[in-house]
């Protein structure tokens, strides 16, 4: 299996990653990539973007060193209501948009049943096409539900390479990972890939997240992000991008 698109990076625009968009898209075509993924936090995040910067995606040129290049978001998921941070005139114009749980903009964890209940509204959300990370152990989530409805919805779930990283400070994240994969596997669920890059040399790392597909023998069909076609395929027939 070849991951060939990565759907989940930050510029230093975000305020806590350090590389340019150039950077990130001449070390994603260095990692073998396709197309990539530049999706900035939200407004909520402190010191990240604001509402304008969003707002004019369409003078970035979509290709640069040959790989395709997508301009997005990773949302925050503010409350249970699945309510995210910028308003839908803006998502209308994303590429591609992740929302993710955050603690400094969702708080504390609502137990499990009011951290899933968070995820699946923001899932209903037809301009919200990717659930990123949703592995850390410090927001638990029932993943029976979360894996029904992603079908249900059409929503992908991201595999999170930094998540698996043995720097990260989300908890439990592999044994929550295949917890979610094996479910994916047994409902024929999609997911998709992010290395969640904050600098240019983790652009489309994925050797954790090749480990843990192979731990648990994850079907390559399942894995939208082996090409732009198909990731594109799948976003357009249920959700609108
Ligand atoms: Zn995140
Ligand atoms: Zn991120």
């Amino acid at each position: 299996m070849k991951i060939k698109v990565d759907t989940h990076s930050h510029t230093f625009a975000s305020g806590h990653a350090y590389s340019t968009i150039r950077e990130m898209a001449r070390a994603g075509a260095d990692a073998g990539l396709l197309a990539l993924a530049i999706t900035e936090h939200a407004p909520t995040m402190p010191e990240t973007c604001g509402r304008f910067y969003f707002s004019n995606f369409s003078i970035i040129p979509r290709e640069m060193y040959g790989i395709k290049l997508m301009f997005g978001v990773e949302l925050n998921i503010l409350d249970e209501e699945g309510n995210v941070d910028l308003p839908e005139h803006l998502l209308k114009q994303m590429d591609i948009a992740i929302a993710s749980i955050h603690g400094p903009c969702f708080g504390k964890s609502r137990g499990i049943e009011g951290n899933t209940r968070a995820y699946l509204n923001a899932m209903k959300n037809p301009y919200i096409h990717i659930i990123g990370h949703p592995d850390d152990g410090r927001f638990p989530v029932d993943y029976e539900t979360l894996v029904k409805a992603a079908k249900e919805t059409g929503t992908l779930l991201e595999v999170n390479n930094s998540s698996l990283s043995s720097g990260s400070f989300r908890e439990n994240a592999k044994e929550n990972i295949l917890e979610m994969l094996k479910l994916c596997k047994k409902y024929g669920v999609y997911i998709t890939t992010g290395s969640d890059a904050h600098i240019d040399v983790e652009t489309g790392g994925f050797s954790h997240v090749y480990e843990a597909l192979s731990d648990c023998g994850f079907p390559e069909e399942l894995v939208a992000s082996t090409s732009y076609e198909k990731l594109m395929n799948y976003l357009k027939l249920h959700k609108i991008i």
